[in-house]
């Protein structure tokens, strides 16, 4: 504790008097200085709107508040200034019975209160020190950690999100502009990582935990008073949980970012558990009618019994950076299928594997994927990787770098769900991408409207003038497959053909074909 002492041992204490009248003024400050331990150094401030700058920017150690306001006003007001106070002891003053009014305003952020007509020397010099000193014994003990704990958040925040702390362990976060609730769950989740790392005092570890109210703006408030009220209402919810705990005022983003956060956390466990599993759809040669390759499909057996598909996790995964090490599980695994479907004898089935946009940006890519296919010891001209053209045009000098060297380990490159993106064709020429996958959504639009024809017809020949493959994406029908086939398209996928299936499935649909070729020679 640093303190300002004199010589008769008093300590100084920097106190706020918010009062309108400076008659009132004067008189509080006569009774402090009457106070014989404390040494006060006093600050007037008369209006209550000029207090936010004068609290925010000047170290006080104390806040007397006379009570001014009525009603709901004024509880929200104290719980303003306990918030942006970021917990400095408040002593209310007003002028009803302390019996009547304590328990509101303690439980509201007050450290005290007293009756203005029974106001002497002795009480309120005795509010005043035993505030202070219970805030300053408050202090040390959390006062290294918690500042810790308040920077580590802080780290975690945008520039635009507002910090404050209100107690020892306990935060009031507003959030300002959130697109949707998608970045307030990644705001949360990197707070909470952020305290998972214990905090070092005095050469030992010592776990961290934080209480967080959230309020977002504008939807809980437009006004800086109502948000920090806010916050702070949610925050005395969050404590109501042991260990790191957070509430968002707005009850559905609290829920909505719980469900996420627990998808999250459950996908987690889905890859260490071996609750992940490939599914294999077969791409289909127009001319040859043989099955030329696969398409690996994501999917997750929840231990409920069902199975995910992976429009419903692999955005949680991709958010989450988990589609990181789930993609390269992936890739594995279709090496490990692509060695097994040789020795079954099937030696030159192609399988395509899906490379989410955070994956290809992953700066480990190239070697990690060389790893795996190292290991594996596979033949690589039959692994095919297919990527989004947002993907690869995002950064294209990256890309273009990425796919020359994958490229040269012999793995070839499909454009997926083309059509979709902006980019054409010609833009992407320069790179080593071998197929074109028609979007399935101009492949069922055939028949529906006339557009989809052009464009399915556009990007066929487009693609064929500059050396690609074409495999047409969601064939369900005869009528859309002949169309394909008269436009030259060089494969389907879709569930004409097959639906995609698990392994053992795919093996038999494979050896069912190959007896139906056989009799028809
Ligand atoms: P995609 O890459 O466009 O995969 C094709 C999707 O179309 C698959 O959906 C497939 O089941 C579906 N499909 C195939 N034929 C038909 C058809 O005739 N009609 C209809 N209506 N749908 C058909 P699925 O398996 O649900 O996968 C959805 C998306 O999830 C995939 O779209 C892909 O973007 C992503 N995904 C799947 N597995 C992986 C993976 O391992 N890694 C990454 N990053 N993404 C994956
Ligand atoms: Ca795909
Ligand atoms: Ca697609």
């Amino acid at each position: 504790m640093t303190e300002m002492t004199d010589s008769m041992n008093r300590s100084s204490v920097r106190i706020l008097i918010l009062t309108p009248e400076h008659t009132d003024y004067l008189w509080y400050v006569s009774l402090l200085r009457g106070c014989f331990e404390i040494l006060p150094d006093t600050t007037w401030c008369p209006d209550l709107i000029d207090c936010d700058d004068l609290i925010r920017n000047t170290a006080f150690e104390v806040i007397l508040w006379d009570c001014v306001l009525r009603g709901e006003s004024e509880i929200g007001f104290l719980q303003y200034l306990s918030v942006s106070g970021s917990g400095k002891p408040i002593v209310a003053l007003s002028a009803e019975m302390e019996s009547e009014r304590t328990p509101e305003m303690l439980i509201n952020g007050a450290a005290d209160y007293l009756r203005k007509g029974g106001l002497d020397i002795w009480s309120l010099g005795r509010a005043v020190r035993c505030a202070w000193y219970a805030d300053q014994v408050a202090d040390s003990a959390n006062g290294r950690l918690g500042c810790e704990v308040a920077e580590r958040l802080r780290q975690v925040l945008r520039r635009v999100d507002s910090l404050m702390r209100i107690g020892g362990d306990e935060f009031a976060i507003i959030v300002e502009r959130v697109e949707d609730s998608l970045d307030v769950t990644q705001m949360i989740r990197k707070v909470v990582q952020a305290l998972n790392d214990p905090v070092v005092v005095d050469g030992n570890s010592v776990e961290v935990s934080a209480s967080l109210g959230v309020a977002i703006y504008p939807e809980a408030g437009d006004s800086p008073e109502t948000l920090l009220r806010r916050a702070n209402r949610a925050m005395f919810e969050a404590k109501l949980d042991t260990g790191t705990s957070y509430r968002f005022y707005n009850q559905q983003l609290h829920i909505t970012a719980g469900r996420q956060l627990k998808l999250e956390a459950d996908l987690r466990n889905a890859l260490r558990g071996r609750e992940l599993e490939l599914h294999y759809q077969p791409r289909v040669d127009l001319v040859t009618e043989e099955v030329r390759g696969v398409e690996c499909l994501l999917r997750w057996n929840h231990p409920d019994g069902t199975l995910v598909p992976p429009d419903e996790f692999i955005p949680a995964a991709e958010r989450s950076g988990l589609i990181v090490p789930i993609g390269y599980w992936v890739i594995e695994q279709a090496c490990e299928r692509l060695r097994e479907a040789a020795a079954l004898g099937h030696p030159g089935l192609v399988f395509a594997v899906n490379l989410s946009f955070r994956q290809f940006h992953d700066r480990k890519m190239t070697e990690t994927i060389f790893r795996i296919i190292y290991n594996a010891n596979v033949d690589t001209s039959l692994l095919e990787l297919e990527l989004t053209e947002s993907a690869m045009m995002h950064d294209p000098e990256y890309a273009q770098r990425c796919l020359r060297e994958l490229n040269q380990l012999g793995i070839s490159f499909a454009l997926d769900d083309f059509g979709t993106g902006f980019s054409s064709l010609s833009n992407l020429q320069h790179l080593p991408i071998s197929l074109v996958k028609i979007d399935k959504s101009f492949v069922q639009e055939l028949g529906v409207s006339g557009d989809a024809e052009h464009i399915i017809r556009a990007i066929i020949s487009l693609a064929h003038s500059l050396q690609m493959s074409v495999v047409a994406e969601g064939v369900e029908t005869k009528g859309q497959l002949e169309f394909l086939r008269q436009q030259h398209c060089d494969e389907v996928q879709g569930y004409y053909y097959a639906r995609p299936m698990p392994w053992q499935q795919l093996i038999e649909f494979l050896e069912e074909r190959n007896r139906l070729a056989c009799l028809q020679q």
